[in-house]
């Protein structure tokens, strides 16, 4: 293996460490961040995903509550519970655990998050913000790569970067504010024709595709950089990412493991974007 990885585990620990000193500050001024959990249904892996997030705020002292739903609840009773999450001045952020079932429009309730409290940065008013450049709350997961990115030194500016897949919750995101850092952004999907000609040319590749394997080493630069968001659930029950982790560390000089990397830096995300939430809420609520 000729690239060195990027621990997600070990930079997520010291993200979490840095948020437990801010929320204890945030605690002896009066405002202890709270986070509040949606989760609806008993889908395993959103289950196991929710465990994990309130494990992190327990990590960083941050409050965490969890609100279930059976899988048959109607669409006005979750309504009705993010409104008065909206209220409450012991949350700062909100997250509603998707997928959700069949029956409840995903958009209308992400939608209903005040925008000051949506900390998976998914309402239209942080994904505007993420275009236009403004301050905003960002989606856990290019956040994630972003902070990643930056604290292992990996330049950006002038790079040229492919991102595979364009989903709003990773693929969209990551290419803007892999643009808004001076990289040569191409974003691919599953109608690109020859995916190796552009990843052939990257020294930045993220792969968002939900595919395991989609992108191996013969699709590399020597030297990429490769950024692993997929999990993949294999026939053998082991959990992979989008990438041909071996042949494509034969090529490449940084990449992420699956588990421990991208994955773990998402959750920490979440942490810190509700501790910034807390900290704009309460500096907010001190101006009026
Ligand atoms: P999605 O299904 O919404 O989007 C997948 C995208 O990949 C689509 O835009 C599609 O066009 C593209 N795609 C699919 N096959 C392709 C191919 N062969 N070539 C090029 N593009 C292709 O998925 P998503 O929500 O963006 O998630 C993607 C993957 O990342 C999944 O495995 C998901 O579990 C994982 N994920 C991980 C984290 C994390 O924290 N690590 C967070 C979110 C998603």
């Amino acid at each position: 293996m000729a690239a060195s990885l990027i621990d997600g585990a070990a930079l997520s620990r010291q993200v979490l460490g840095e948020m437990r000193t801010q929320a204890a500050a945030l605690s002896a001024a009066g405002v202890r961040p709270g986070l509040a959990a949606i989760l609806i249904g008993a889908d395993p892996a959103s289950e196991i995903y929710v465990r994990n997030k309130t494990r992190a705020c327990e990590e960083a002292g941050v409050h965490s509550e969890l609100h279930r739903f059976a899988s048959d609840c109607s669409e006005s009773e979750v309504i009705d519970l993010i409104a008065r999450l909206n209220a409450d001045i012991n949350i700062h952020g909100i997250l509603v655990q998707l997928p959700l079932p069949r029956q409840l429009n995903t958009q209308r309730i992400l939608q209903t998050v005040r925008p000051e409290k949506d900390v998976d940065g998914f309402s239209w008013v942080n994904l505007g913000a993420l275009v236009a450049g403004g301050p905003a709350l960002a989606p856990c997961t290019p956040l994630g790569i972003m902070t990643m990115l930056e604290r292992e030194g990996i330049e950006i500016e002038g790079r040229d970067a492919v991102v595979i897949g364009r989903s709003v919750i990773v693929g969209k995101p990551i290419a803007l504010m892999l643009i808004a850092r001076g990289a040569t952004v191409t974003v691919c999907n599953s109608k690109t024709r020859d995916l190796g000609l552009y990843t052939s040319r990257a020294d930045i590749v993220v792969v968002a595709a939900g595919k395991p394997g989609v992108v191996n080493g013969a699709m590399l630069k020597r030297g990429a950089v490769v950024i692993d968001v997929g999990i993949n659930r294999l026939p053998n029950g082991k959990l992979a990412g989008d990438v041909d982790f071996d042949s494509a560390a034969a090529v490449a000089s940084r990449i992420t493991p699956v588990p421990g990397g991208v994955g773990r830096m998402t959750v920490a995300m979440l942490i810190s974007n509700t501790v910034n939430a807390a900290r704009q809420i309460a500096a907010a609520a001190g101006a009026r």
